[in-house]
C-alpha cells in the first residue's frame, strides 16, 4: 500500500517521499483516514510505530486546505509530556510541512518566555507544548485559542504518570468546545480511558 491512496496532497506526499518513506506504517494506515474525516480518535500506539506522522500528516493536510487563517491564529495544539518530545514532534512537523506555508513552534519551560511571546504575536499555526509553559503563557494572555480546530494529547499515559492531569484539565477549559480531539498513548490504562471519556466525543479507537 502506498501513501498516495490515503487522501494526502502532493506537497505532503513529496515531503514524505523525500524522507525515504515508501509505505505507511500500520498506525498511519488506520489513523490518517479517520483524522481526515474529522472524527475524534483514541489510539494505542508505542513510540517507534510512526505515530507522530500518523497525526501530523493529516493535521497538515487539513490546515493547508483551509488557508484563510494561515499564520495568524493557533489552529492546532499538540501537548507532550516533555520538552524533548515537544522538540522532536516540532522537528517532524517542520520536515513534513517543508512544501507548505504553515508555521509551527515548540513551547516549553526553562527558556526565555518573552521570545516565545514575541513569536506568538507574529502568529503561528501549530503549537507543540508542554503543559506548564503553555499555562504560563495563557495566564499572561499571550495565547488565543478561539480558532483552534485540533487538539492532540501525545503520550497521554506518560502525561498522567507525570502528574499533569490538573494542567491538562485547565488547558482543555480554555479550548473551544467545537474541536477535533486526538489522543495517543502507549497503553490505554483506566486513567487514560477516563480522561478520554471526559475530553473526547465518541472517538474511533485504534490499537496496534
Ligand atoms: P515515531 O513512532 O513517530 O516516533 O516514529 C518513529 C520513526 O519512524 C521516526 O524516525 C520516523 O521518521 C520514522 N517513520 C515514520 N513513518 C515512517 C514510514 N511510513 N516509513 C518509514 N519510516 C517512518
Amino acid at each position: 500500500m502506498s501513501f498516495s491512496i490515503l487522501g494526502l496532497s502532493d506537497p505532503i506526499l513529496t515531503a514524505v517521499s523525500d524522507l525515504g518513506y515508501t509505505a505507511p506504517t500500520n498506525i498511519q494506515k488506520q489513523a490518517i483516514p479517520v483524522i481526515l474525516s474529522g472524527r475524534d480518535l483514541v489510539a494505542a500506539a508505542q513510540t517507534g510505530t510512526g505515530k507522530t506522522a500518523s497525526f501530523v500528516l493529516p493535521l497538515l493536510e487539513k490546515l493547508n486546505i483551509d488557508r484563510k487563517l494561515r499564520g495568524k491564529r493557533i489552529r492546532a495544539l499538540i501537548l507532550t509530556p516533555t520538552r524533548e518530545l515537544a522538540v522532536q514532534v516540532e522537528a517532524s512537523i517542520s520536515q513534513y510541512s517543508k512544501n507548505l506555508e504553515l508555521s509551527s513552534m515548540a513551547m516549553y519551560g526553562g527558556v526565555d518566555i518573552d521570545a516565545q511571546k514575541q513569536r506568538l504575536i507574529w502568529g503561528v499555526d501549530i503549537i507543540v507544548a508542554t503543559p506548564g509553559r503553555l499555562l504560563d503563557l495563557a495566564h499572561q494572555r499571550a495565547l488565543h485559542f478561539d480558532e483552534l480546530e485540533t487538539f492532540v494529547l501525545d503520550e497521554a499515559d506518560r502525561m498522567l504518570d507525570m502528574g499533569f492531569i490538573d494542567d491538562i484539565n485547565k488547558i482543555i477549559e480554555r479550548l473551544p468546545a467545537q474541536r477535533q480531539n486526538l489522543l495517543f498513548s502507549a497503553t490505554i490504562s483506566d486513567d487514560v480511558r477516563s480522561l478520554a471519556r471526559r475530553t473526547i466525543d465518541e472517538p474511533v479507537e485504534i490499537s496496534i
